[in-house]
């Protein structure tokens, strides 16, 4: 659906889902030109390279932004990409790819300019999504000291997204899904990316993890430097 292709149709437009289908339908015959195996292909099994696990935001779609075609990436998405450890929604796309798929690359995206990680920066709220953001706002609660010392409120932001994907690698660590298959002799790695969106561009912040390791804590992400925000 390339940008340019068609006019950004308006929230109230009641015949947005027939573009969509319609859209569909080119697409299909497009990829069917260009990559005339691939249905067939993704019909018989699914090999994915990776699991994904990345925001809800709109304008991070991982495939895009990775290159990546149908049938690459394994995907789970939340909003702020948290891992919470009671839920069974992410616990079940862990184990299904990485005990039934055989992933090992397990790539946590988080994104400058979060809208979750803003929120959990700003007051306490009563609406639904707090409930969810109460888990960002117990990861400033543990680096507090580094993003208060911070002047700019974007750079807070910025910094409070990269500890957040940092905590989320941390917290994939100890599950007992990754734990089983490193226990397993599995190479496993969990990786820490951060996208920004005001240049397309990933950076990987370098909180790898590739073993267990005692409850230390997480490694802290590098300064960003910058800010989309
Ligand atoms: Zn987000």
């Amino acid at each position: 659906m390339p940008h340019t292709a068609t006019p950004r149709p308006p929230q109230s437009d009641g015949d947005l889902h027939l573009r969509f289908l319609e859209r569909n339908r080119e697409w299909s015959a497009r990829m069917l030109r260009e990559h005339p195996d691939l249905f067939a292909e993704l019909a018989r099994h699914q090999t994915p390279f990776a699991l994904w696990i990345g925001c809800s935001d709109s304008r991070v779609p991982p495939d895009q932004i990775t290159g990546t075609m149908p049938g690459d990436l394994f995907i789970h998405r939340n909003v702020a990409n948290m891992v919470v450890h009671t839920d069974m929604n992410l616990l079940s796309v862990l184990d299904f790819a990485i005990g039934t798929l055989g992933i090992h690359h397990v790539i946590v995206c988080g994104h400058y300019g979060c809208g979750g990680v803003k929120a959990a920066l700003g007051g306490e709220g009563h609406g639904l999504v707090h409930n969810w953001i109460r888990h960002i706002r117990d990861i400033y609660r543990l680096h507090r000291d580094v993003i208060d010392a911070i002047p700019s409120e974007d750079e807070r932001i910025a910094r409070l997204v990269e500890l957040n994907v940092a905590e989320q690698v941390y917290a994939l660590s100890r599950t007992s899904v990754v734990r089983a298959a490193w226990d397993a002799g599995r190479p496993v790695k969990v990786h820490g990316w951060v996208y920004g969106l005001h240049d397309g561009l990933i950076k990987d912040l370098g909180v790898t993890r590739t073993r267990y390791e005692p409850d230390i804590g997480p490694p802290p992400a590098s300064p960003s430097g910058r800010a989309a925000v």
